[in-house]
């Protein structure tokens, strides 16, 4: 019988709702076994490192890698799998565009060890111990990866041959994507494996999307009452939907919350954040500072409602304190 064509699954900083992504896809997870022998999958099984060391250059077909790249371990990772990899998926948007784990990209590396190990309500530090990537315990040297300053996105490390975007990937973008790449018939590189649309060509309530909008206060989901037959921005409330790309079945919205546009921005969107903020701001219904500030007031965490997932990859990248 012909060798199957190998894959790999891997999770660098991330929550593990990627890999949780991967067992939606229910029963169609047996054809992937079918189609693909699973060469290393540490969530859910037990192949090691130096098993991944052992194989040949570029004998994976395909590995999916989700999560952002934080520490020493996660590069090390990536570039081992890109090495033994043809194909490289960055899987989900922390390694698509550096996720929510990016938006730690607001404060630096020294800002973060002492808030987690110093000055959180919970933490209990006297001695101020931090963890060090190198401690000598008896004459031995015990390692940690480093912790690196910024938070970076998969393809600010390595080559990134496509990408399947989401918050996680949906059931059905995976089993496309897979379908795709085993095809043998692959589109071009970097493409992003979902529609080059806007949500809002793809959202049940798109025919209640006013062309003017004015917003004098922004609410927010918890404190409203939503109506869900009506466009969310329509009613006050954010929704990312105009500067994200749609492929999502629109679930968010569906649900009746707005979309925080995980599946990043269509091609045609050079900064996600940027687009949404310049949509909105333009559609401030006062004209002076005064009551223009008063409108913005309302929106408490600007950098994690316009660049929730994208922070990494927008023009800001990272605050330099
Ligand atoms: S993309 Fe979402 S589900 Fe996947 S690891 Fe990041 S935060 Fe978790
Ligand atoms: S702004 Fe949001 S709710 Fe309104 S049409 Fe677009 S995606 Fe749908």
């Amino acid at each position: 019988m012909p060798e199957k064509p190998k894959a790999a699954f891997y999770w660098c900083a991330s929550c593990g709702g990627c890999e949780e992504s991967v067992v939606d896809l229910a029963e169609n997870i047996l054809g992937v076994l079918d189609a693909v022998d699973i060469i290393f999958w540490p969530v859910a099984m037990d192949f090691k490192k130096k098993d991944v060391e052992a194989m040949a250059d570029k004998s994976i077909l395909v590995s999916m890698i989700n999560g952002a790249i934080r520490t020493s371990e996660q590069e090390e990772m990536a570039r081992l799998l890109r090495r033994k990899s043809k194909l490289i998926v960055a899987y989900g948007s922390c390694a698509h565009m550096g996720g929510i784990p990016g938006l730690a990209n607001q404060f630096d590396k020294e800002e973060i060890l002492r808030y987690v190990y110093e000055e959180s309500p919970s933490t209990a530090n006297a001695q101020k111990i931090r963890p060090e990537s190198e401690t000598r315990v008896d004459g031995n040297v015990l390692t940690l990866p480093k912790f690196y300053n910024v938070v970076r996105s998969l393809d600010q490390v390595v080559d990134v041959d496509y990408y399947l975007p989401g918050c996680p990937p949906t059931p059905r973008l995976l089993k496309q994507a897979l379908d795709v790449l085993l095809s043998g018939k692959l589109p071009e590189k970097g493409t992003v494996l979902a529609p080059d649309v806007a949500l809002c060509e793809e959202c049940p309530r798109k025919d209640t999307k006013p062309n003017d909008l004015s917003f004098v206060e922004f609410k927010r989901p918890h404190n409203t009452v939503i109506d869900p037959n009506k466009c969310l921005l329509a009613q006050g409330v954010i929704c990312i939907g105009p500067a994200t790309r749609g492929g999502c079945e629109a679930l968010c919205i569906k649900a009746n919350m707005p979309c925080t546009g995980c599946f990043g921005p269509t091609s045609r969107i050079k900064d996600q954040g940027a687009k949404i903020l310049s949509a909105i701001a333009s559609q401030i219904e006062g004209k002076d500072e005064k009551s223009i500030d008063k409108t913005l007031d309302t929106i408490p965490d600007p950098v994690g409602t316009f660049y929730r997932y994208s922070l990494p990859v927008s023009l800001l990248r990272k605050k330099i304190s």
